[in-house]
């Protein structure tokens, strides 16, 4: 049995520090004591890549599983003449899902200050059908910063300027039942799963068939992730990313779902065959299914050059970039596969 409240302590402390893309300094320093702290050799790259290893029996094959710490967000566009921000959108998302939501902007020189995503025409009492139906595009939404600012000047003194980064509040809940609710399980479940089952690995000292390599991305969201770093033995590349619940698909939010295929085509048949084997082996609850608009960090790799096989396994996130659901079974099933398929 695996230990839940040690895999939901992971997962709230990821959720809990901000990372849109392009900001994931903090979340590095995370990722980087926690495998000091399980004695787990690691490197990082240039680009803010951390690539963990752990030696196998065989170390000429390597197996790496990459997972990214990268959440949406946004950047502050333009400061406004009425004391307001106008923002750019960081990843791929709709604007209504994160409409309303408190916020937190922060300037280069580290200071935060909270705010709210607001249309431009937020009250019905003042826009009445206006509000209603003003178009749900970025350019229609601003953030009020919640300091007493009224002019662009005002602004720029509290140290708020453009390219500022802007993180959403992820609103966390995980209720009795074990469903965790929350922004950006995309894709904190899968890095949650990761960090659990390398501590797995330690306690049990489990000796891995091949060496592995656990990579943490931080472009995801933007496309180039895991396009550079990768360990160079590499013949098996998995990433660990959500699956996609919902109408019409097999996906679900309480097993681990291995994905056949993306926008971006087929993944290895080989690969994909041998990660289903190894669910049937050892009873591990699985779905496959196919993405119509999805790109993993495999495509990524796979794209700079990498010569392996490829798959995308992971725990299923429903409302993916929006305000999204999973279950801890999931995670487990997750865990469960990743570990059975190293040793
Ligand atoms: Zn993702």
């Amino acid at each position: 049995m695996h230990n839940k409240n040690l895999i939901k302590k992971y997962l709230e402390e990821l959720l809990n520090i901000p990372s849109p893309t392009g900001y994931t300094g903090n979340i590095c320093e995370y990722i980087k004591s926690e495998l000091k702290e399980l004695k787990v050799d690691y490197k990082t790259s240039n680009k803010g890549i951390i690539v963990a290893t752990i030696d196998g029996i065989n170390q000429d094959e390597e197996t790496t599983f990459s997972s990214h710490i990268d959440t949406l967000g946004a950047m502050v566009k333009e400061i406004k003449s009425n004391g307001r921000l106008s923002v750019s959108q960081i990843g791929g998302y709709m604007m209504n899902s994160i409409e309303g939501e408190n916020c937190i902007i922060h300037t280069r020189n580290e200071k935060c200050y909270e705010g709210t995503l607001q249309t431009i025409r937020p009250s019905i009492h003042i826009h009445g059908n206006d509000a209603r139906e003003l178009p749900r595009d970025c350019k229609n939404y601003e953030v009020i910063i919640d300091e007493e600012v009224f002019s662009k000047d005002d602004i720029l003194k509290l140290g708020i300027d453009i390219g500022d980064i802007i993180s959403f509040d992820t609103r966390t809940r995980i209720t009795k039942s074990d469903f965790i609710k929350s922004r950006y399980l995309d894709d904190k479940a899968s890095v949650a799963a990761i960090l659990y089952a390398i501590k797995y690995i330690k306690l049990n000292n489990i000796k891995p068939k091949n060496t592995i390599n656990f990579l943490f991305s931080n472009y995801e969201e933007v496309g180039h992730g895991s396009s550079a770093f990768i360990p160079k033995n590499t013949t098996e590349f998995i990433a660990v990313d959500m699956g996609c619940p919902g109408e019409g698909q097999n996906s679900t939010e309480y097993d681990v779902c291995i994905c056949t295929k993306d926008s971006n085509g087929p993944y290895d048949y080989d690969l994909v065959n041998r990660l289903i084997s190894t669910c049937k082996s050892r009873s591990i609850n699985y779905k496959l299914d196919i993405y119509p608009n999805y790109g993993s960090d495999a495509t990524a790799a796979l794209k700079s050059g990498m010569d392996a096989k490829f798959a995308l396994i992971g725990p299923g996130v429903f409302s993916s970039h929006g305000y999204e659901r999973t279950h801890i079974k999931s995670i487990i099933e997750t865990i469960n596969l990743i570990i059975a398929y190293i040793s």
